[in-house]
């Protein structure tokens, strides 16, 4: 069963709830006084506002508005901001920063559909679960004039692309969130804006489409969310000097290949199937031999066919025009269906055991007869490769027939293998479509779209590989803005108290250690034959014993302490998924199909386990032997990271209000919880204690220079720097001067800004 089935909520550990809280409340010197409003935490968790109407030996009389008075202990009362802070567009400027009063401050501008709001650097969006009247031309317009300047993910996909521009530097927009918190619509809402910004060159609108598409192919239903992203997603666009979009390139991740063959009750495998079975025409219906989708294994066991408010069969049109907008012809277009049909008919294969050994035979049917039609395959070699196993045994080539969970377990393989490698293909397709005739003169601007954290009842291996990938994102964030912000200011020589900050390096060590931390652990015990899940599990709890993050438990689980909580593991099924083994026999089939898909995929998979340099798999000769799961997807995230370390990168924080999906419904402690997960408090608390803003002398000089009253023409940038300071009465206490940059309090350089602008 897929842990994503699990529709309890994401559980929180209680060490990690009371992490934070006490090291950036900003509460020290405040004591309550009368008549003052404060924030009081209910017995249930949830905090209200009250006045508080005496206080007296440590306890003090709150009333609330609906007429309730309490009596509680004075020191668990939070100072509330003055209603003129109400709903400010940055959590910076409240002037007590403390969790309730951040939680009603997003709630307050969420109630009045201001879904947006800074946190320092950060842009935390809450999705309103309805249409909001935020975006189109007239807002794209206000932003790219200036004329609109609350927080919005048009305004940073704005400075990304000035910044690209004024620096030369290539931009990234990093998105992350829990699943339904609206990053792949936040997304595609930047991708719009830079669109319309860099359009121009039509391949704005080949862009747009390849949304669609990806959608309907890695995109299902599921507990959490009717459109949820099975993948993770980073597409780079490409601008000319000019800043027109000259191109893109799209990279996907680990998709979640088991939903092909195997979902949860209430949920749905990949649109597309539905899509196709509702939409396609009469003929191609015939070509296909397509049946309801109600007819077929791998769709019905879930009982769950349509969304609500979706109609498949129209989408399956504006599938087919998006993908000719991707020059993908006629011909590939009905491959891909014939794909399709043929993954669905696999499903319906069945078997019949034929001894007391429980072999078995493919039972000759339209299924296997379909199957074989669409693949372009022999329908003996087809019924072999499902019902036996070629192996060497002592030099001695022999047939092994297979048991009726083994054939079920190929035919699943197979099927499962067809739809990844028609994925790849597919975003292959693409990326040769948007990439003609490119020269990468200009500069890029990179989204990336990429499930966040993921805590539930029951982890499995997707958990752990979506919490590895979220703790080296974090590991970036992190740097990011407190790592390098600090080392910046030391190394200008300017004082600064070092604020402390969790850094996760000993987890992302635990992970990658060589050849000692779970990643190696997990593809050594992968390549013995005889590794099982137990046998994987007391190796781990054998050598990391003592490691700090991790923590044995019983049986076959283990637990991580990740910076965003802990999460137990259960190892089952984790070597069968990072081995992800095409049999060989299999894979023959593929090679022997007339039909061209199947052949390009074999010539693909070899192709990439040719390039290996080590093959952790051979358990048999016959086996294809191809990098694990894990390493795969260890070695793409080295890759994006160092992708992403050449960006200038700007985060956003995506957050899930509720987790029934509805509109204006906002769950504190659900909100509270993401709020701690992605690190918007830190984040605030720790820009707000530091100097976010910086320009070296020269620029500034430069910039303002020639506002000054005296001519300075001559001297040195640092001693005009500091006359242009004096002349305008910035305050001692909201600068540092450091030795190349001057460092500034958030709201400083809009002042100079406006005097420059009117001079
Ligand atoms: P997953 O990790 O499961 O892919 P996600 O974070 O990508 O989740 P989305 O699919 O972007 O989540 O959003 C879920 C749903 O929330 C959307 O289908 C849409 O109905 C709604 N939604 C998200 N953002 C917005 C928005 N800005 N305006 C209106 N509705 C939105
Ligand atoms: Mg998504």
């Amino acid at each position: 069963k897929e842990s994503s089935s699990d529709s309890s909520a994401a559980f929180v550990p209680e060490s990690f709830l009371s992490r934070i809280d006490s090291r950036w409340s900003d509460t020290s010197s405040y004591g309550p006084k009368k008549k003052l409003q404060g924030w009081c935490q209910l017995p249930d968790g949830e905090w209200k506002l009250g006045s508080i109407l005496s206080t007296s030996g440590g306890e003090s009389i709150i009333s609330f508005s609906e007429g309730k008075v309490l009596k509680l202990k004075t020191e668990s009362i939070l100072p509330a901001n003055p209603e003129i802070l109400d709903g400010v567009d940055d959590l910076m400027q409240l002037s007590y920063l403390s969790e309730p009063s951040v939680l009603h401050n997003l709630q307050y501008r969420y109630d009045r559909d201001m879904i947006y709001t800074k946190a320092g650097p950060v842009l935390v969006a809450i999705n309103p679960f309805k249409e909001v009247q935020l975006y189109g031309n007239d807002y794209i317009e206000a932003y790219r004039s200036k004329s609109a300047d609350s927080p919005h993910v048009y305004a940073i996909a704005d400075t990304a692309i000035h910044e690209m521009i004024r620096d030369e530097v290539n931009q990234s927009i990093i998105i992350s969130g829990e699943s339904g918190a609206g990053k792949t619509e936040t997304a595609k809402i930047a991708m719009q804006y830079l669109a319309s910004l860099g359009g121009g060159t039509g391949m704005e609108h080949e862009i747009l489409q390849t949304n669609p598409i990806l959608e309907a192919f890695g995109n299902a239903k599921t507990a959490r969310n009717d459109n949820s992203s099975r993948f993770g997603k980073l597409i780079e666009i490409h601008f000319s000097p000019s800043g027109k979009i000259s191109g893109a390139k799209i990279q996907t991740f680990l998709l979640e290949k088991s939903r092909v063959v195997q979902c949860a009750h209430g949920e749905r495998s990949y649109h597309i199937f539905y899509q196709l079975c509702a939409g396609a025409s009469k003929s191609l219906r015939e070509k296909l031999n397509l049946r309801s989708v109600e007819e077929y294994r791998y769709l019905k066991h879930s009982s769950c066919f349509v969304i609500n408010g979706v109609n498949d069969a129209e989408r399956f049109h504006s599938i087919t025009a998006a993908l000719k907008v991707v020059h993908i012809r006629q011909q590939y277009q009905d491959n891909v269906y014939a794909m399709l049909a043929a993954i669905l008919w696999l499903g319906n294969i069945s078997f019949t055991v034929i001894d007391n050994e429980n072999h078995v035979e493919v039972v000759e049917d339209e299924a296997v007869q379909t199957v074989s039609k669409l693949l372009g395959c022999d329908i003996q070699d087809l019924k072999l490769a499902l019902s036996t196993r070629k192996m060497i045994v002592r030099k001695e080539n022999i047939i092994q027939k297979l048991t009726l969970s083994q054939a079920i377990d190929t035919r699943d393989a197979l099927a499962k293998s067809l739809y990844a490698s028609l994925f790849e293909w597919l975003v292959e397709q693409i990326n040769k479509s948007l990439n003609i005739g490119k020269r990468r003169t200009g500069r890029s601007i990179s989204i990336l779209d990429i499930y966040g954290f993921e805590s539930f009842e029951r982890n499995s291996f997707e958990q752990f590989c979506i919490n590895y990938a979220n703790e080296r994102l974090q590991q970036h964030f992190n740097r990011h803005l407190f790592k390098l912000e600090q080392e910046e200011y030391i190394q200008d020589g300017i004082d600064w108290k070092k604020v402390d900050f969790e850094d996760n390096q000993d987890c992302l060590n635990l992970f990658e250690t060589k050849p000692l931390g779970l990643l190696s652990l997990l593809d050594e015990e992968s390549t013995f034959p005889n590794g099982t899940d137990l046998t994987f599990a007391n190796k781990l709890k054998q050598h990391l014993h003592s490691n700090s993050c991790f923590k044995g438990e019983r049986d076959k689980a283990f637990s991580i302490c990740h910076y965003a909580g802990e999460v137990s593991y259960d190892t089952t099924g984790f070597l069968e998924k990072n081995r992800d083994l095409l049999h060989i026999d299999s894979i023959q089939l593929l090679a022997s199909c007339s039909c061209n898909l199947p052949q390009i995929f074999v010539s693909k998979m070899l192709s990439q386990s040719d390039a290996l340099e080590v093959s952790p798999y051979r358990s048999s000769p016959v086996d294809s032997q191809k990098l694990s799961v894990a390493t795969k997807f260890k070695g793409q995230l080295f890759q994006l990271m160092q992708r992403l370390g050449n960006t200038t990168p700007h985060f956003i924080r995506c957050i899930k209000p509720n987790r029934l999906q509805l509109p204006s419904t906002y769950e504190q402690g659900l909100i509270l919880h993401q709020l701690k997960c992605c690190g918007v408090l830190e984040v605030v608390r720790i820009s707000r204690s530091g100097y976010p803003t910086r320009m070296s002398h020269q620029k500034f000089a430069r910039r303002y220079g020639f506002l000054l009253l005296e001519n300075v023409a001559f001297q040195d940038p640092l001693c005009v720097s500091v006359a242009i300071l004096h002349q305008f009465n910035i305050l001692p206490e909201m600068y540092q001067v450091g030795y190349t940059k001057l460092f500034f309090r958030t709201g400083q350089i809009g002042a100079l800004e406006d005097t420059r602008n009117r001079t």
